[in-house]
C-alpha cells in the first residue's frame, strides 16, 4: 500500500486564464469505480499515457525466404533479450516486494525468449508455413494463449486466473516481439513528474516494471482484472491502484487532479472541495496503517494471556525470501519445492538442489525451513520428473485420486533418494526440516523413513559430514485418513503439518481447482473443523508439534478459532504475516477457546462462519 500526501500533488494545474475573460468554471466531479486492486489512496495531477497503436499485421502475408525472415526474428528477440535485462538493470530502484515480483516476470520473458517452445513454433510457422516473421510470431503467441485459457476454463479457480496470467506473458511477449521486428517504439513512463497519478487504458507487466514509485503516487487503469500480472505486481510496488474503471480515459485530463482510492475501488476525477478533504484525511489513515504494520514485524506473536505462537511463511519461489524477512515471520513452515521441477527439461542434480535448499536455509538465519519433498501429481506435470521416471499416465480419471504425492515419490524412489540426500548435505547450513506430502496410511511413513535413513547411511559412507541426529521427518495432514489417524501417525511423524487446502477436498468431495463446485468448498465446513481437531489433539497427545499451512493460516478471522482448538503455529503467505500479528496479539486464549467450543457445536457453515465474524467483529 503506497500512501502519499503533499500540497504540490493536491491541487489542480493552474492554467492561465486570458486577461478580462470570466473565470472558468469549476468542473463537476467524477466518480468512477473499479476493481480494488491495491490498498491505499493518493491525491495526484493526471498523466494520460495512451497506447501507440500496434503495428498492423497483415495476415495474408507469406514469404519465400525463410531465412531471411528467421534472421529478422533473431535479431528481434536479441533486442528483446536486451530491453529485459535493461529493465532488470532498474529493478535495484524499486522496493523489494517489486523486485521480487519483477524480477521473476522478467526471468519468464527471458526464458520464452530462450530456447523454448514458443520459438520452436514461431520457427515452425516461419519455415513449415511460409509465414512472415511478424505473423508466425502473432500466431504462435496467439495459439500459446488461447490453449491456456481453454484449459484455464476447464479447471476454473485460481488455475483459470493463473492461465490468464500465463496467457498475457505470452501475449506481451508476442507484442514486444511484434514492436521489435517493426522497430515501433514503445511508450515511455520516464518523463513523469514527480507526484503524478499514471492513467491508461491498459498497463501491461512489463509497463509496470517501468513504473518509478517514488514518482508514480497511484494507477487507475481502464481495462485490467485484480488478479492479472500487472496487478500483482502494482500490489508489490505498493502503489494505490484502481484497474478496469470504465469510461475513465474518456474522462481523465492531463493535469486534471485526481484521487485514487484503490481500497474501495474508487476514481474522482476534479474532486470537490469535500471529496479532496476527506480523501487527504485517507491518505493520512492509510499512512498511519502502514507504519503501523511496518512495526509490528519487530513485535513478538504472543496472545494478550501471554501464550507464544509461531507464525511462519509458505515459500514457493526462492525469490520470495526477501518478502519473509520483511513480513517478521520466524521461519519457513512449507517450503513447497515444486519450483525446482517446474518449467524444466532435466531434474535438477543432488548438489545443485543442495546448493538452492542450503541457500535459503542459510538465508532463515537460525530459523527453521521446512522442506517439503516434491508433491508431484494429479493435474501437475513435469517433464523433467517424466524423464526422471515418474510417469503418471493411466490417471487421466481421477487424477486427485491417483499417483500423486509420497504415493507417486514411493513407486519411483529415485527422485525421492536425489531429494533427501540434497536436503542433508544441506543441513549443515542450519535448522532444517523435512516433510512428505499426500500421507495416508502408516506404512507410507515407514517406507519413506527407511529410505531416509538408508540415504544418510550412503552419505556418511561417502564422509558427508551430517549431525548426530538427522533432521526431523514429519508429514503433511491432507487427506481424511491422515487426520482420523493422526494417534498412529503422530507416534511415528516426528511433527506433524494440516494442510487444509488438500484436506478440504477430500473430505468434502469438492475439487479446490474446479470453478464448478468452488461453491462448495469450504475449509469451515464443521467436517474439515471435526479433522483439524482431531488432528491437533492427537499430535498433542503425543508431544508431537503441528502446524497448519493450508490457506486458511493466513486469515485473520479464522486464526482465533484455530488457537481455540489447540494450534500454536502457523505458516501462511509472507505478506499475511503482519495482519495476523496483528489479531493475535490482542486476542486472550480463554476467549479463543470460548469461541472454538461454540465453533464445534455448530452444524453448517453459515453458522460457523457467523461465530467467525461475530468474534471478529467484538475483537
Ligand atoms: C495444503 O494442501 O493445504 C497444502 C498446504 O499443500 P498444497 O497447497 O501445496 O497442496
Ligand atoms: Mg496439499
Amino acid at each position: 500500500m503506497k500512501t502519499t500526501d503533499g500540497p504540490d500533488q493536491t491541487s489542480p494545474r493552474r492554467r492561465r486564464r486570458p486577461r478580462g475573460a470570466a473565470p472558468a468554471a469549476t468542473p463537476p466531479e467524477i466518480r468512477l469505480s473499479g476493481d480494488a486492486t491495491v490498498r491505499g489512496m493518493a491525491i495526484g495531477p493526471v498523466m494520460l499515457v495512451l497506447e501507440s497503436p500496434a503495428p498492423d499485421i497483415d495476415a495474408a502475408a507469406r514469404s519465400d525466404n525463410p531465412e531471411h525472415e528467421l534472421e529478422r526474428l533473431g535479431e528481434a528477440i536479441e533486442r528483446s533479450v536486451r530491453q529485459i535485462e535493461r529493465l532488470r538493470d532498474r529493478l535495484a530502484i524499486l522496493p523489494e516486494d517489486g523486485q521480487i515480483e519483477i524480477g521473476s516476470l522478467l526471468e519468464v520473458y527471458r526464458r520464452m525468449l530462450g530456447p523454448s517452445r514458443l520459438q520452436r513454433g514461431i520457427h515452425e510457422r516461419i519455415v513449415r508455413d511460409g509465414r512472415t516473421a511478424e505473423l508466425a510470431v502473432r500466431e504462435e503467441t496467439e495459439s500459446l494463449a488461447q490453449a491456456l485459457l481453454r484449459d484455464g476454463a476447464e479447471i476454473g479457480g485460481e488455475d483459470a486466473a493463473a492461465a490468464q496470467r500465463r496467457a498475457g506473458e505470452f501475449r506481451e511477449i508476442g507484442q514486444r516481439l511484434v514492436r521489435n521486428l517493426g522497430r515501433t517504439p514503445f511508450r515511455s513512463f520516464s518523463a513523469m513528474p514527480a507526484g503524478t497519478v499514471l492513467v491508461a487504458e491498459q498497463l501491461r507487466p512489463a509497463d509496470a516494471a517501468l513504473i518509478d514509485p517514488s514518482r508514480i503516487v497511484a494507477v487507475a487503469t481502464e481495462e485490467g482484472g485484480s488478479t492479472d500480472h500487472t496487478a500483482i505486481m502494482l500490489r508489490a510496488l505498493g502503489i494505490p491502484t484502481v484497474l478496469a474503471a470504465h469510461g475513465l480515459t474518456a474522462h481523465a485530463r492531463d493535469g486534471a487532479t485526481m484521487v485514487v482510492d484503490g481500497t474501495t475501488g474508487h476514481v474522482v476525477i476534479d474532486p470537490s472541495a469535500e471529496t479532496l478533504e476527506a480523501a487527504r484525511r485517507g491518505v493520512a489513515d492509510h499512512a498511519r496503517e502502514r507504519q503501523a504494520l511496518g512495526r509490528l514485524r519487530r513485535l513478538p506473536a504472543r496472545l494478550s494471556s501471554g501464550e507464544k505462537l509461531q507464525l511462519q511463511a509458505n515459500l514457493e519461489l526462492p525469490a520470495e525470501l526477501p518478502l519473509i524477512a520483511q513480513s517478521g515471520a520466524s521461519g519457513i513452515g512449507l517450503l513447497r519445492t515444486e519450483f525446482l521441477f517446474m518449467n524444466a527439461a532435466t531434474m535438477p542434480d543432488e548438489d545443485r538442489q543442495a546448493a538452492i535448499y542450503a541457500e535459503i536455509i542459510g538465508t532463515m538465519a537460525g530459523d527453521t525451513t521446512t522442506i517439503r519433498v516434491v508433491d508431484w501429481g494429479g493435474e501437475k506435470h513435469s517433464e523433467a520428473l517424466e524423464r526422471a521416471g515418474l510417469n503418471q499416465e493411466g490417471d487421466t480419471i481421477n487424477p486427485a485420486l491417483g499417483m500423486r504425492g509420497l504415493r507417486l515419490l514411493l513407486r519411483y524412489p529415485a527422485v525421492l533418494e536425489t531429494q533427501f540426500a540434497a536436503i542433508l548435505k544441506a543441513s549443515v547450513a542450519g535448522p532444517v526440516r523435512v516433510m512428505l506430502p499426500m500421507v495416508t496410511v502408516v506404512p507410507e511413513l515407514r517406507e519413506a523413513r527407511e529410505i531416509y535413513h538408508r540415504v544418510a547411511r550412503r552419505l556418511r559412507r561417502k564422509g558427508v559430514q551430517l549431525g548426530d541426529t538427522l533432521p526431523p521427518l514429519g508429514i503433511m495432514v491432507e487427506t481424511p485418513a491422515a487426520a482420523i489417524m493422526g494417534d498412529a501417525l503422530a507416534q511415528e511423524a516426528e511433527f506433524l503439518a494440516i494442510g487444509t487446502n488438500d484436506l478440504t477436498m477430500y473430505t468434502l468431495a469438492v475439487d479446490r481447482g474446479s470453478a464448478e463446485v468452488a461453491p462448495l468448498y469450504h475449509p469451515l465446513h464443521p467436517a474439515v473443523l471435526r479433522l483439524i481437531q482431531a488432528a491437533t489433539e492427537a499430535a498433542l497427545r503425543q508431544y508431537r508439534p503441528i502446524s497448519l499451512c493450508g490457506e486458511i493460516a493466513g486469515d485473520p478471522r479464522v486464526v482465533p478459532l484455530l488457537i481455540g482448538l489447540g494450534l500454536r503455529s502457523f505458516s501462511m503467505t509472507a505478506s499475511a504475516v503482519p495482519r495476523v500479528k496483528k489479531v493475535v496479539r490482542a486476542l486472550s486464549f480463554e476467549d479463543c477457546r470460548r469461541l472454538a467450543h461454540r465453533v464445534m457445536e455448530a452444524s453448517d457453515v453459515t453458522e460457523v462462519t457467523g461465530l467467525i465474524d461475530d468474534f471478529a467483529a467484538g475483537t
